[in-house]
């Protein structure tokens, strides 16, 4: 079965074409047959498509919406410049399925989208204002650009975390506020998070039930997740994805009194202090250069440069904080696993958070460390450790076919 995968942000839509099936699924054998990024829809947009294996076509062309873009993706997927066997015509591709950031306390699984399904997609846009109106976009216009009969799935970021407890997802504040507009923790990344527990348990052999695992998800975006028995139990994102760790523009945790003193020393509005939390805080804001983790890493190295220094050393701290803390809250874990753009690439970043946590049983093996090749899944731990560290790159886009497959046969889900 062909699933286009579509991940639809306020100005982008990222897509992958797989082919899975149940029996693909069983035995990892799902096969990624194009990938595309469209950046700066609404303007000049830029086009980046390729066939697996083959060179990035690389284009501009005025996109003016969603739905524009989709159909640019689409004429090209069929076009002899994208030559994929099975893929020839639009009938070709047998489902979709979308990323919904959102789901609210609705939606505890990915679900075959309907009329009912996208109207309380849209009753979570209060939660989710930037993302969940250009997620419903992508499932628009792909229903008009392929019709009402071919099966759209929605994957929400928010689902894995259904099963955190009472205790992990109230905030202290007056409880009428949880029941009148349900104010609380949701959580993000779930896909992400489940899928490297997944890949986890099964590298290892080991059954969800009995396994606990703390996942730290380190990309601009950044969450730690504590896996207690297969389900989520605490996950460092809230309401919104600002809570939490230090991320690439984004604070995560802070006293909310800093709200109220930024508006009466800076004179700022709450739009404007949300926009300063999200837009230019985290490692940009500490260290006054960039959001990327590699250069900040060159400027410390290279010209020893001090907040460079100083964002590296909060980003990292922030991180020892929530795993000490996921530790007591689970009474242990088998594992830690490290994913994200900076999780999966910076021996590093994973050098400094893993250091002097010999007392839980946390202790990295250099050699291992330094030695795994980017894109590669493995163990970084000394042998014998009481917690295993591992690096597994996450694939968000390939959980989100396989739901798509689970959900239109109406397969259990098994993880
Ligand atoms: P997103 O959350 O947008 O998907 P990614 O998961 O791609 O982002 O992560 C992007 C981050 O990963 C950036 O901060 C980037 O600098 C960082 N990164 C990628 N490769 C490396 C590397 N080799 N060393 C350090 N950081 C890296």
């Amino acid at each position: 079965m062909n699933v286009l995968v579509l991940n639809c942000g306020s100005s982008s839509l990222k897509l992958q074409v797989i082919d899975t099936d149940l029996e693909r699924i069983e035995f990892d054998a799902d096969r990624v047959l194009a990938r595309g990024v469209i950046e700066r829809i609404g303007s000049e947009a830029l086009i980046r498509l390729w066939v697996e294996g083959k060179r990035p076509l690389r284009r501009t062309a005025a996109l003016r919406d969603h739905r524009a873009a989709l159909d640019y993706v689409l004429r090209w997927l069929v076009s002899k410049e994208a030559p994929i066997p099975g893929l020839d015509s639009l009938s070709d591709v047998h489902a979709i399925g979308h990323r919904i950031v959102h789901g609210g306390e609705r939606f505890l699984h990915s679900v075959v989208i309907d009329e009912q399904v996208e109207d309380q997609i849209e009753d979570c846009i209060d939660l989710a204002p930037l993302h969940n109106p250009a997620n419903l976009k992508g499932i628009y216009a792909a229903r008009e650009l392929f019709g009402p009969a071919l099966p759209q799935v929605a994957v929400f970021d928010t689902s894995f975390h259904s099963t955190m407890p009472d205790s992990s997802y109230l905030y202290a504040v007056p409880y009428s506020f949880y029941v009148r507009h349900r104010l609380r923790r949701y959580g993000f990344h779930g896909t992400s998070h489940r899928y490297v527990a997944h890949r986890y348990r099964k590298l290892t052999e080991h059954a969800p039930e009995t396994t606990n695992i703390i996942s730290l998800h380190l990309g601009n975006g950044c969450s730690a997740c504590a896996i207690r028995r297969g389900e989520s139990f605490d996950t460092s994102m809230g309401l919104t994805p600002l809570e939490g760790l230090v991320m690439g523009t984004r604070s995560g945790d802070l006293d909310p009194s800093v709200l109220d003193f930024l508006h009466h020393k800076e004179g700022l509005s709450l739009d404007e202090i949300d926009t300063l939390l999200n837009k230019q805080s985290g490692l940009l804001g500490i260290s006054g250069l960039t959001s990327d983790m590699r250069e900040l890493l060159r400027e410390e190295s290279e010209h020893q440069d001090r907040r460079a220094h100083l964002a590296i050393e909060v980003f990292c701290a922030r991180i020892k904080h929530y795993i000490g803390a996921y530790l007591a809250k689970m009474n242990g874990a088998d594992a830690l696993v490290f994913t994200g753009g900076i999780g999966e690439n910076s021996a590093e970043i994973r050098r400094r958070i893993c250091a002097e946590l010999d007392f839980f049983g946390i202790a990295l093996d250099p050699a291992r460390n330094d030695g795994l090749a980017s894109g590669a899944e493995g163990r970084i731990s000394q042998d014998g450790g009481r917690v295993g560290v591992w690096v597994i790159p996450t694939n968000e886009e390939l959980l989100i076919a396989r739901d798509t497959v689970r959900c239109i046969l109406n397969a259990p889900r098994r993880w």
